[in-house]
């Protein structure tokens, strides 16, 4: 089937609006917000994201019905490309992880009220979100260890537990927590979602991880990852989403296109890095000539070009198979983006700050928070050894073990198997001689 990822020109449009958008009302931002509260954030937003609501590109990852755009994941990616040159621009968009995510689990597995209750003001903006399901003590990228419960006690669930990096979750109205309800059955059916309101009882937010992307010790604010104990937190089991036992089944639903989004943002980070990288090689003399002029420089520049083309194709593609066979049809295409377009991320902007030496280190440029941002990347929304594990598995089902262990290519078992093929015309070849 021929690949297609073009989109119509009023599309086109749009993207470019966006970029000029982004690139003259969100940049500026990066530079001040470290000085502001969540209410004075919150308050530059307001206007930015009335414009965004204006040109209809709000929340443009759900459904119409729903109150988004139903753009499908390649018009989406390329959005995403563009509000990753930001860490702030998703925000005015009201696409940013985690409510995006958390506002697809609810669009899919809410009832009428829970859609009601919840959905509807976290699309509005009115209300903020975060998705705790990893815990200190168990590895979570095996999350069929969690040992979060949930309890069932008549009309209710009481939950206990401990999570941590539930970004935004010092911010949040409300938590989807991932628990254990029945933790003898198969271990992928183990785990229930739950909607948690925040200032329910026993919620105790410990504090906001430092982390190396934000190594300050704050509380409070877009972006952090919080600490979270779960002691005895009493809610209504009309909170539930879904069936008990379909956690897993819901969270993957959430995390493939978020996947892609991720990718196309983290290309967009990259170009930004590159854009900074061919800068400083047009104008850095080191050994009698700009930096440009250096073949490794030069090297830098090509490679990158080139890992970030081929992220982005693959990245695309993966969207292409998601609108047009979907969701699970793109699982492998996804896990390959995931770490490979990690990977890219990282390359790029490594080279970038190494190319700006000391200034590149320091934080008179972004590169070094870039590049602290881009490690996390490697084991987020899992790891690179188990998405790479995965695309391996996948590709090794359409093999087999050849006949008696000779490989398939072995030449002089082919040779036997040619000289019985051609015996005639080589009898004929031979006695010519
Ligand atoms: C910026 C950021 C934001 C996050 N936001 C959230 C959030 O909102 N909600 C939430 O619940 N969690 C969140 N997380 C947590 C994240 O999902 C976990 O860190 C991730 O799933 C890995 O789990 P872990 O940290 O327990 O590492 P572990 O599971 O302990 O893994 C550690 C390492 O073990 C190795 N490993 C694991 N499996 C294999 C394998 N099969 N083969 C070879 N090696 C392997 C890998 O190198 C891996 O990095 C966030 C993390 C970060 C960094």
């Amino acid at each position: 089937m021929a690949w297609d990822f073009s989109t119509e020109p009023e599309f086109e449009q749009q993207l470019d609006w966006m970029r000029t958008f982004v690139r003259e009302e969100i940049w500026p931002l990066e530079t001040v917000a470290g000085g502001l509260d969540q209410a004075g954030l919150d308050r530059i937003y307001a206007p930015l994201q009335e414009q965004v609501r204006e040109r209809g590109l709000w929340a443009a990852h759900l459904d119409p019905e729903l109150g988004g755009q139903g753009f499908g994941q390649v018009k989406l990616g390329l959005m995403h490309e563009i509000l990753g040159t930001s860490p702030f621009a998703p925000n005015a968009f009201g696409c940013q992880a985690p409510d995006s995510g958390n506002s697809e689990i609810l669009a899919l597995a809410g009832t009428p009220e829970q859609k009601e209750h919840w959905l509807e003001p976290l699309l509005a903006g009115d209300l903020k979100s975060a998705f705790s399901m990893t815990e200190p003590e168990t590895a979570g990228s095996d999350p069929t260890q969690l040992q979060t419960r949930a309890v069932r006690d008549g009309d209710d669930y009481v939950i206990t537990g401990h999570k941590w990096f539930t970004s935004n979750g010092s911010i949040a109205d409300f938590l989807i927590v991932m628990a254990v309800t029945d933790p003898e059955a198969r271990p992928h059916q183990r785990a229930t979602m739950f909607i948690v309101p925040a200032d329910t009882p026993g919620v105790n937010i410990l504090r906001d991880v430092p982390t190396m992307e934000h190594p300050q010790d704050e509380f409070g604010k877009l972006g952090g990852h919080a600490e979270i104990v779960y002691d005895d937190v009493r809610i209504p089991a009309t909170n539930r989403l879904g069936s008990e036992g379909e956690g897993f089944l819901i969270s993957q639903q959430r995390l493939y296109p978020g996947r892609i989004h991720h990718c196309m943002r983290w290309l967009g980070v990259a170009r930004r890095a590159f854009d900074m990288l061919c800068e400083r090689a047009t104008y850095r003399v080191a050994h009698g000539k700009v930096l440009g002029e250096h073949q490794t420089v030069q090297n830098w520049i090509a490679d990158s070009a080139a890992h970030m083309q081929a992220a982005r194709l693959m990245t695309l593609h993966a969207a292409w198979v998601m609108d047009t066979q979907g969701t699970a049809a793109a699982r492998q295409e996804i896990s390959l983006i995931k770490f490979y377009g990690a990977g890219v991320l990282h390359d790029v902007i490594d080279r970038a700050l190494q190319a700006h030496g000391s200034l590149g280190y320091s934080t008179d440029l972004p590169l070094e928070a870039m590049y602290r941002f881009a490690r996390g990347a490697r084991f987020y929304d899992g790891p690179d050894e188990v998405h790479r594990q995965s695309v391996a598995r996948q590709i090794l089902r359409g093999y087999e073990p050849p006949p008696d262990e000779v490989p398939s290519e072995h030449v002089p078992t082919r040779r036997a198997a040619a000289r019985e093929k051609f015996a005639e015309i080589l009898v004929a070849v031979t006695a010519n001689d």
